[in-house]
């Protein structure tokens, strides 16, 4: 699916972001997922994987997701490397998604955060 065709919400801070309305410092791009670092960092390396594509939450996904999320997911340890992780097992990463009010999501385009490096980290 090209950029184009991709669904966006009009209202969504994430959906600007991918779509350049708002400027990010950019990890990686691909057809499906957009990498940036995260404004307020919680740890040394802290970047947000988004699916291009509006979805608001881990909340709606469903079988048809399967691809997006299986490609995110296996892109997640080559970029937290990349951005400055330490290899596992003496380094390694942080994953979370928050989801839904309970969940403590903020903004509603689904992500999912990376945080690595040296501790102490600021949260988490
Ligand atoms: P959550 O609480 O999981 O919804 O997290 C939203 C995250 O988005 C927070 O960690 C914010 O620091 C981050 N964030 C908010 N606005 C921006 C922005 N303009 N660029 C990069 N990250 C952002
Ligand atoms: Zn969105």
């Amino acid at each position: 699916m090209g950029e184009r065709e991709v669904a966006h919400d009009p209202d969504c801070l994430f959906c600007k972001i991918v779509q350049g309305q708002i400027p990010s410092r950019k990890v990686h791009e691909d057809e499906q997922v957009y990498v940036f670092h995260d404004i307020h960092p919680w740890a040394p390396v802290h970047f947000l994987m988004v699916p291009k594509q509006h979805i608001p939450s881990f909340a709606q996904l469903g079988p048809e997701h399967a691809g997006l999320m299986g490609h995110m997911m296996t892109l997640a340890p080559r970029l937290a490397l990349q951005e400055g992780c330490r290899p596992y097992p003496e380094g390694g990463f942080r994953i979370v998604s928050n989801t839904g009010a309970e969940g403590g999501q903020e903004v509603h385009h689904l992500h999912v955060h990376v945080m690595g490096g040296p501790r102490p980290w600021l949260r988490g």
